[in-house]
């Protein structure tokens, strides 16, 4: 099933208003190659028909793999400041699709989906990439808070998100990027040995981490913007 739904999309430079269709929904099993855009940051990367110029379009979609057991609504980046109210809207969603209210098959296929809630593109392939590469996702937002508690200077604002850029299987590259334009500030390689010691021994994180999984939200955005 693919659905659509339309914006008006205003070019920057141009001014020119645009009708662009949008899926509201990707299914990762059925179109990998819409995952594959996802992780390369070309899906629903659309030009203006004017004069050429890319369009920045508002996040709004649900995204399905049940293979990595993935479902994820992911919302623009704009709305994280009322991600509690969003957070609520996102449980019914996923109760109603794949959960307690959703019809039997539905509901099995549901108990091997870890549901989550994103705000914006750079969100959402982070949780991609974290999945490919075997990384918890709680526990890779407690690194953050950790990296960011140990490293002097981290350029932690309103207007920057720290995410996972990439991950092998000795290193884990995270990156500041500037939430409106998702441009990158700075890289921050680390060694993967810190995930996998913090992984080790969570007892000193259980707050935090109890914080962090209290809800579909699992970021750690959501300690800071408590
Ligand atoms: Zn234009």
């Amino acid at each position: 099933m693919s659905l659509f739904y339309t914006v008006d999309a205003r070019c920057g430079k141009c001014g020119i208003t645009s009708n662009v269709q949008l899926s509201a929904s990707v299914n990762a099993d059925r179109r990998p190659d819409l995952r594959q855009a996802i992780l390369d940051g070309t899906f629903q990367a659309v030009t203006c028909p004017s004069c050429g110029t890319a369009l920045r379009l508002p996040a709004h979609i649900t995204y399905l793999d049940m293979r990595r057991g993935q479902w994820i609504l992911v919302e623009d980046a704009g709305q994280i400041a009322q991600w509690p109210a969003v957070e609520t809207e996102a449980t019914e969603l996923f109760s109603t699709s794949f959960g307690a209210s959703a019809p039997p098959l539905q509901r099995t296929i549901g108990a091997d989906l870890k549901a989550r809630l994103v705000f914006g593109w750079p969100a959402l392939r982070e949780k991609l990439l974290a999945a490919e590469a075997g990384l918890d996702d709680v526990v890779l937002e407690l690194l953050k808070i950790s990296v960011i508690r140990n490293v002097p200077d981290s350029p932690l604002s309103d207007s920057t998100e720290l995410r996972l850029a990439a991950a092998s299987d000795s290193a884990l590259t995270l990156q500041w990027i500037n939430t409106a334009s998702e441009q990158s500030i700075a890289d921050l390689s680390l060694e993967r040995s810190l995930y996998d010691e913090l992984a080790a021994d969570l007892e000193p994180w259980s707050e935090l981490k109890a914080q962090l999984e209290a809800g579909l939200f699992v970021d750690m955005n959501r300690i800071i913007r408590a």
